[in-house]
């Protein structure tokens, strides 16, 4: 039977690299012979820049107009506005409409399942879908948990970076016990690692001590480089952008690991 996985990619904090993240994995998934869907849940639409829409407020179907359709029960075609990036990934873009989601579906009675009843009409289509959280607990990350077989979580490596898991991991929690029992977490992944510092060092120890047998720490790490930063600015991955790179290495190291995981 045909299985599509979907995977949140969450922090709350922002600039943690969730973005970089989901692009990368996105397009490394896609290079592995899987058809996947790209969710930009982040009303910045800094995904869908890095897809190549450099002004998401322009676009009129958007995460956001979708999730509004199933909320209402309105008739739509569950394709349209689907775009499409070079490197072979598919995109529901977002933008600043999707602000006031929390507002507009404050009255529904399953306001934290609407972005998975549009899922389960479109997995059929994919084998991946990753969706890029925006920062924050708020009901539109509420809805990628909610929609999620497992989520993956992108950490800086810096010393404090550990301290604002604990809110992350006791929502995932929530979510699992009333909303999505089957969630998962596949594991932390290490980001903007700066070489050979002792703080890098130090934060990869602390995480494996203090997650150890708990949550995987994910072997690959990302590496803090110009590079990666300037996949986002020429909206093309880190694979064609500088493929022979440590960090492209990384990433195409990620992309198995989370292959691997099924
Ligand atoms: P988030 O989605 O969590 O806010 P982003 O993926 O947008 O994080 O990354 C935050 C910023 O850091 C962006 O400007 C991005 O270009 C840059 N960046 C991401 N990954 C790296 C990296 N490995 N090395 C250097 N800069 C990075
Ligand atoms: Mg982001």
């Amino acid at each position: 039977m045909h299985k599509c996985k979907v995977v949140a990619i969450a922090n709350q904090k922002g600039g943690v690299g969730k973005t970089t993240t989901t692009f990368n994995l996105g397009v490394g998934l896609v290079r592995n012979g899987f058809r996947v869907l790209l969710i930009d849940l982040d009303p910045q639409g800094n995904l869908t820049m890095c897809c190549g829409y450099k002004n998401p407020d322009d676009l009129k179907t958007t995460v956001s107009s979708i999730m509004m359709n199933v909320a209402n029960k309105e008739d739509f075609n569950i394709t349209e506005g689907i775009l499409n990036h070079v490197e072979g990934v598919n995109l529901i873009p977002a933008n600043i409409k999707l602000m006031d989601i929390e507002q507009k579906l404050a009255q529904n009675p399953v306001k934290e399942l609407i972005l998975k009843k549009y899922l389960d009409r479109i997995k059929a289509r994919y084998d991946y879908i990753i969706i890029d959280c925006m920062p924050g607990l708020g009901i539109a990350t509420v809805n990628a948990l909610s929609a999620a077989d497992s989520v993956i979580i992108p950490m800086q490596s810096q010393y404090f970076a550990l301290k604002g898991l604990g809110q992350l991991t006791r929502t995932i929690r929530n979510v699992q016990r009333e909303l999505n029992p089957r969630l998962k977490i596949d594991g932390i992944l290490l980001t903007l690692v700066a070489r050979n510092t002792n703080l890098a060092h130090d934060t990869e120890k602390l995480a494996r001590s203090v997650f150890g047998e708990k949550i995987r720490i994910f072997n690959s790490k990302i590496p803090l480089t110009v590079k990666c930063a300037e996949t986002n600015v020429v909206c093309r991955s880190i694979f064609s952008y500088k493929r022979r790179s440590r960090a492209a290495q990384e990433f195409a190291d990620f992309t198995r690991e989370v292959i691997d995981l099924g």
